[in-house]
């Protein structure tokens, strides 16, 4: 299998994209931990899935935008597992509104949880990933970061911001056998979009060359490829799975 003997952390794989992520690299053979804000049933039957295919799991309460708090999940997983080889720093929150009527706390809320969240978890990932002199970082962006949504100027921030932190930690690891990426998924069915009128979700849908929705799978297949070994020589890139809304 193409993960035997890796550690992964994915934040905010209780559910959506991070649950599918961290059952799909389990799938191939890694120890996978998640890390999830509150939905603790959520978590637990997250863990026994990734069991379900024989390897090691674990779920850790832990909210990414404390930055204390994402540095002791990321040595609690390490010390767990025996190391850290894969962060998919996946938790995200949206809280959207027009400009006028967005609040300190919307915009704060989804900075600390969105971007500084990533911050806090790569910091202390990295310290163990430079030790082992390997390493795979994949940020979960969006395309709300490269297009302009009305709604999401606090989430298009973080989002954009995200894939400015990405190129960035990429050219400073480059040589330490840690690459760093990005996927900037399109409209995907999850919790996080489920609330959204149907009307707007027709108008999407209309302009998605491929004609459907992306489910979490879609995602997690290509954080399985820039997690496995044969990716080596992709970094601080933005990968697009959006079915060619964007183009
Ligand atoms: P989701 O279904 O709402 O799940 C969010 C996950 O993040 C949950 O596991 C949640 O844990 C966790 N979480 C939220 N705040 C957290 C915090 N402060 N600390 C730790 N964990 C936290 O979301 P999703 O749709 O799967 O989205 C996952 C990622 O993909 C996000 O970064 C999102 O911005 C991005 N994305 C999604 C879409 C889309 O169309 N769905 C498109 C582009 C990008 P609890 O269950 O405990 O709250």
């Amino acid at each position: 299998m193409l993960l035997n003997n890796r550690v992964a952390l994915v934040t905010g794989g209780s559910r959506g994209i991070g649950k599918a992520i961290a059952l799909a690299l389990a799938e191939q053979g890694a120890s996978v931990a998640i890390s999830y804000k509150s939905n603790d049933e959520a978590a637990a039957a997250v863990v026994e899935g990734i069991e379900s295919y024989g390897g090691r799991g674990a779920a850790f309460r832990s909210d990414v935008a404390g930055f204390e708090e994402a540095a002791e999940l990321v040595d609690a997983v390490a010390e767990r597992f025996g190391g850290l080889d894969i962060l998919v720093n996946n938790a995200g929150i949206t809280r959207d509104t027009l400009l006028l009527r967005m609040k300190e706390e919307d915009w704060d809320g989804v900075l600390d949880t969105n971007l500084k969240g990533v911050f806090n978890c790569t910091r202390a990932a990295v310290k163990i990933m430079m030790r082992q002199r390997f390493g795979r970082i994949i940020n979960i962006a969006s395309v709300a970061g490269l297009s302009g949504i009305p709604g999401q100027a606090n989430y298009a921030a973080a989002k954009a911001g995200i894939m400015g932190f990405t190129r960035v930690v990429a050219r400073e690891f480059g040589s330490r056998g840690i690459t760093v990426n990005s996927i900037a998924p399109g409209f995907i069915d999850t919790d996080m979009t489920s609330g959204l009128q149907d009307e707007y979700k027709q108008g999407i849908l209309q302009r998605i060359p491929v004609g459907r929705f992306g489910v979490p799978e879609d995602i997690a297949a290509v954080a399985v490829f820039l997690a496995g070994p044969t990716s080596g020589y992709i970094t601080g890139q933005t990968v697009v799975v959006d079915g060619g809304l964007t183009i």
